[in-house]
């Protein structure tokens, strides 16, 4: 396919490959999944897409549905942001440390489901499998669901905790193992490393700081922005201030004459500055290039001159210091021996 539409260098496409964990699911686990997610997962997912399109769909249907389907998603986004500024969401639970936490930097939706996992890990039975130095192993699992079982590593220098559903790997949130392992653990509050930014109330923000800052790297914008949006306003609220008296019309004009003849100056002084700089830069490097052929040059005659001593017999030395040849050849027989 990628042949075909010849995609080898297209940016967007490539960048989309390199985000493939994020909407490949048969990538999101370490190890190939297929694309098979567990029930609870696949429901959610299949509830948040709610595709109504199937096989005899044409292509004008389908491209209606799928509007349809944006339109929805970006509304319940809406309204889960509006919800998210609202407060924080409580528990039927009493709230501890963990809930709280994770009720402060999760959304509301995503507090749900943590919650429900809290719940299973207040419910599930854990047996000790064994430990190699300060990582030990344990088996977690709910009496009355069937598959539940699973195996947790928990490292103790650092509060690392891995487990066999691999549940944070693939949506982002701490399986309900890994919660129990935790708490066993005397860890009441969840890891930085283990919040997810895209589930977190500041997604987005965090989202927008990006973009500025890879704009910012490749100049696309600048630190002045805020500056000149502030100066913009104050110009202006200047000019409503005094637009109805001539005098301090004219008063303006003619400061603005001056100042912009100012700002001229600068700009040239500093234009100047900047071509020096340049110059005295492009001379520094016309001086190394020279020295760096100096030397090739200083190299290839000491070379030549060795080339001649090999044959000696035979060597045509055009009008060059025999002597000194010789003398070479000597030196290097008794390097040599
Ligand atoms: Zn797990």
């Amino acid at each position: 396919m990628i042949n075909t539409f010849k995609l080898e260098k297209d940016k967007w496409f490539n960048r989309l490959y390199g985000l493939k964990e994020k909407w490949c699911t048969s990538l999101s686990k370490d190890f190939f999944s297929a694309g098979i997610l567990s029930s609870q997962r696949s429901e959610s997912t299949n509830h948040a897409v709610g595709f109504k399109a199937n096989k005899s769909t044409i292509l004008t249907e389908f491209y209606s549905i799928f509007q349809a389907t944006i339109n929805r998603w970006r509304k319940t986004e809406e309204k889960d942001d509006f919800d998210c500024t609202r407060g924080i969401p409580t528990s039927e639970l009493s709230m501890s440390a963990i809930l709280k936490q994770a009720a402060n930097v999760y959304t509301i939706t995503l507090f749900r489901d943590f919650e429900e996992e809290f719940k299973l890990s207040v419910a599930s039975s854990t047996m000790f499998k064994g430990s190699v130095g300060r990582t030990v192993f344990f088996e977690v699992w709910i009496e009355v669901i069937a598959g539940s079982r699973q195996e947790v590593q928990y490292k103790m220098e650092d509060s690392t905790v891995t487990c066999t559903c691999k549940n944070f790997e693939e949506s982002g949130w701490l399986c309900f193992h890994c919660l129990r392992i935790l708490h066993l653990h005397s860890i009441n509050t969840i890891p930085d490393r283990y919040i997810t930014t895209r589930w977190t109330r500041y997604a987005k923000k965090q989202i927008w700081k990006r973009v500025d800052t890879i704009k910012r790297e490749k100049s696309e914008i600048n630190n002045f922005t805020g500056w000149r949006l502030h100066m913009i306003r104050r110009y202006y609220n200047l000019i409503l201030k005094g637009h109805k008296i001539a005098k301090a019309r004219k008063f303006i004009e003619e400061k603005f004459k001056t100042d912009n003849k100012a700002v001229d100056e600068i700009i040239k002084k500093e234009e100047e500055r900047k071509a020096k700089e340049e110059a005295a830069k492009i001379a520094e490097q016309e001086k190394a290039k020279a020295e760096a052929q100096r030397q090739t040059q200083d190299e290839e005659s000491t070379n030549s001159e060795i080339t001649i001593v090999v044959d000696p017999d035979r060597a045509n030395n055009k009008g060059k210091n025999t002597a000194k040849v010789i003398i070479t050849l000597i030196y290097q027989t008794i390097k040599k021996h």
